[in-house]
């Protein structure tokens, strides 16, 4: 029913799923001519659309066709969030495509940023996330569960209404939450999948960790066994996976994603790192190969407002080799985690977000933990305990951070609760950034 009435509608989606069941499993260089040519296509459109682009090539004196023929994206200039807000018209179309419209980020970490996002980008945008669900087995007509944060600002009538109808036609049941899952949300999330008997599950990594926690408690099992649970907006962390796999009785896949650029990578059957929308965002980590970098996103079919080599903050490595599933599609070891949240010492190290979740998981006192570096010395790890840490616990865990972060000086300090975003994330860690 869903493609029938994107056709009607004049829409390309069908078309694009279409092409990209075929591109995945391309010989890689046939892939990487057809990307090429379509970089080709959107710097030759923002050389004459975007003022930023039109005044960057005609002071190098380079063109989009040379760029495309060296398959480099090296010369072009780093974009970023804050050069964005700083003069938005200047990385705009100035006549965009009919029918383009504006996004914000949520802004939960700062200012939102507000860009524009023609339809054709939409539709690519909806085929590679149809695409990278489907490797999950969530493909048209199985039902899906979101567990996700609600809206933070109340839609008007005939926008809930519009996405009502959406949601009954894509077979998808919404589960709202504001922050954290207490055991209300539990409940109504475990009511939901019993009732609405869902094939998937779409959630943070969070919050289908809490609900796989409780239906272990429980004894609980969903009436109609899941497929699988996707998760996303946050890492899926080892052990996260294997509480959820365990007690929700399925794989999870992990998928990786951002507001800006929607589905960037997702995990096939084989789970063995994440496989890039790669024909419709060019990613590179911004680091020698094989080490943990920052990534840079190129979009290539957003011409409302082109985001070349933009730098989104999160951290990520490449996975080598061909994947057992036999998609040629590059892979993504994982994304480690935002720049943000990146724990430094002061000889220049960093510590990614996997220390601390690996490090706190084997005790059960501790509910909930955030770790905060104030400054370059010193670190404070909040917890919130369901009993007290023994002196021997609290020293073990102060020696751990000491060895793995020299000359820094960490404190524990338990806390009522912690915070979340107003987007219903946990902040792991809150570090130094790039200051
Ligand atoms: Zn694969």
């Amino acid at each position: 029913m869903q493609p029938a009435l994107e056709r009607a509608k004049g829409k390309a989606t069908p078309v694009i799923e279409q092409f990209l069941a075929e591109t995945q499993t391309w010989e890689p260089e046939r892939l990487e001519a057809w990307r090429w040519g379509e970089l080709n296509k959107l710097l030759s459109w923002a050389v004459v659309q975007v003022p930023f682009y039109r005044r960057w090539f005609q002071e190098k004196g380079v063109t989009p066709q040379e760029i495309a023929a060296a398959r480099d994206l090296g010369p072009l200039p780093i974009i970023t969030k804050q050069m964005i807000q700083a003069a938005p018209e200047d990385f705009r179309a100035a006549a965009p495509p009919e029918g383009s419209y504006a996004k914000s980020t949520g802004g939960t970490l700062g200012q939102p940023l507000h860009f524009l996002v023609n339809p054709m980008s939409d539709q690519w945008r909806m085929a590679v996330s149809r695409r990278g669900y489907a490797w999950a087995g969530c493909v048209p007509g199985r039902k899906q569960v979101h567990l996700w944060s609600g809206d933070l600002a109340p839609l008007s009538w005939k926008a809930g209404l519009k996405r009502g109808l959406h949601r009954l036609l894509q077979s998808q049941r919404f589960v709202d939450y504001y922050r954290m899952l207490g055991p209300k949300e539990v409940r109504a999330a475990m009511e939901a999948i019993d009732s609405f008997g869902p094939d998937c599950l779409v959630a943070y990594p969070s919050g289908a960790e809490t609900l796989a926690r409780q239906a272990l408690e429980m004894g609980w099992r969903p009436r109609k066994p899941l497929v699988s649970v996707l998760t996303g907006a946050e890492r899926l962390l080892p052990h996260q996976r294997q509480l959820i796999e365990q007690g929700l009785g399925c794989p999870a896949f992990e998928t990786y994603g951002s507001r800006e650029f929607m589905l960037m990578a997702s995990e096939c059957p084989a789970h063995q790192g994440l496989h890039v929308s790669a024909e419709n965002v060019i990613l590179e980590v911004d680091a020698p190969r094989g080490q943990v970098g920052e990534l840079l996103v190129t979009d290539l079919h957003n011409y409302a407002q082109p985001f070349i080599r933009y730098r989104g903050g999160d951290l990520a490595s490449w996975l080598e080799g061909p994947c057992p599933c036999g998609r040629s599609l590059p892979r993504l070891a994982g994304v480690e985690g935002r720049v943000m949240d990146a724990i430094r010492t002061p000889d220049g190290g960093r510590l990614t977000g996997l220390f601390f979740p690996h490090l706190l998981k084997d005790y059960p006192a501790i509910a909930q933990y955030q770790i905060v570096q104030p400054s370059l010395d010193s670190l404070v790890v909040r917890l919130v305990l369901r009993e007290a840490l023994t002196a021997e616990q609290e020293q073990a865990i102060l020696s751990a951070v000491q060895k793995a972060l020299p000359g820094v000086r960490p404190r524990i300090e338990p806390v009522e609760e912690i915070e979340t975003t107003p987007s219903g994330k946990v902040r792991i860690t809150i570090g130094l950034g790039n200051t």
